[in-house]
């Protein structure tokens, strides 16, 4: 089998509201999506998760080192594009774009053996997941202290066990916000805090100690992706487990954060940080680092489908009879295309989702929708 082609559709949908978060607003949704084409007739489908035009800019300069290649090869094709930019490319964008292609192909290999990729990888540990609800955006008018508790009451009524709250803002009014919130859901319904990175050490521990008593999940991203010594002061003073990792790339970025455990709770974005391959080895690392992995998940239904079946395969952390079980991010903003792209769209049912089990990806693409949303 050869790889004849390689497409990227641009896709891009306006929001009927724009909403915000501590560092950026969204207007519109938008990803890149990888079509993968072989000799056989088989196609892969990926998905790169931040801007789609470089994205596609560079997977058009990694194209020499596919057309003609064994898409099987995931491995060696893998090791070849990261080896074709390492001097320049050791982060983002260049690494957004390998993870679509070594999803597409990873896709492409559960097709040709006829299996879910999960089972590819030895697995599945689990075939449902626990999702949490990620939502609560702000809008550009109204109180978010009436609509946020609004939209988390809906949550927890649709069966959600645990919901994230964007928070980065400032801190008293960040404060009351959790605080009403957690009136709001309860002590049963799990509660994490989500600042984008919008504070600095010296907020983020002021933050941590005003809600530490309200048994919060996880803080994340607290402070810059740069900043560990960051992560770290905050570790050592507040009582509240940090997540992070959606902004770092490959096994040698996490190599650092888990070294100096930076972070209690790893969300590498399978769609970024080097795609299911690259996720895998960062996933065993951080099991041998004793160190929880949640994928983080903000992309079409094609990202979603990549995380559920790395999911499938997280080893369990710790080991035991009731280990830890790993949860699904299950982004609740406005996404146009995010369904509209699949045949079977992946829903969740009170809180839990099932991961597919068919061939590759277990999902099939809707071309007319996907054209509809083409740029
Ligand atoms: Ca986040």
């Amino acid at each position: 089998m050869k790889v004849t082609d390689i497409t990227v559709h641009i896709l891009q949908a306006p929001l009927s509201e724009p909403f915000h978060w501590a560092i950026g607003e969204a207007t519109a949704r938008a990803s890149a999506i990888v079509e993968i084409t072989t000799d056989t007739g088989l196609v892969g489908w990926g998905e790169c998760f931040g801007p789609a035009g470089p994205a596609a800019a560079m997977i058009e300069a990694y194209k020499p080192w596919l057309i003609d290649a064994d898409p099987l090869a995931s491995e060696k094709i893998w090791q070849d594009l990261y080896a074709a930019f390492r001097d320049q490319g050791q982060k983002g964008v260049p690494i957004c774009a390998i993870s679509g292609i070594d999803i597409a192909l990873w896709d492409i290999r559960g097709k040709h053996f006829d299996a879910p990729i999960h089972q590819l990888m030895g697995g599945p540990l689990r075939r449902e997941v626990k999702a949490y609800a990620t939502g609560t955006y702000r809008k550009r008018s109204g109180d978010p202290l009436e609509y946020i508790c609004d939209e988390v009451a809906g949550y927890a009524a649709e069966g959600f066990s645990a919901v994230k709250l964007k928070i980065g803002f400032e801190v008293r009014e960040d404060a009351a916000l959790i605080r009403a919130v957690r009136k709001v859901i309860g002590t049963d319904i799990g509660l994490m805090l989500d600042a984008n990175h919008g504070y600095d050490a010296v907020d983020a521990i002021k933050l941590g100690k005003m809600v530490q008593d309200l048994d919060i999940g996880w803080f994340e991203e607290p402070v810059a992706p740069e900043d560990l010594d960051g992560y770290c002061a905050i570790k050592a003073a507040i009582d509240i487990p940090l997540a992070g990792g959606e902004c770092e790339y490959t096994r040698f970025g996490f190599r650092e954060i888990l070294r100096r455990r930076a972070i209690d709770y790893l969300q590498p974005d399978t769609a970024a940080a080097g795609g299911l391959s690259e996720c895998k080895k960062i996933a065993d690392m951080a099991n041998a680092f004793g160190v929880r992995y949640v994928p983080h998940v903000w992309g079409s239904g094609i990202g979603l489908a990549a995380a559920l079946q790395l999911l499938a395969v997280l080893p369990h952390n710790p080991p035991g009879r009731r280990p830890w079980e790993p949860l699904l991010e299950f982004d609740r903003s406005e996404h146009p295309f995010r369904q509209a792209i699949m045949r079977d769209p992946i829903e969740h049912s009170g809180g839990i989702v099932r991961i597919p089990d068919g061939p590759g990806l277990g999902i099939e693409i809707d071309r007319n929708a996907l054209e509809n949303f083409k740029i």
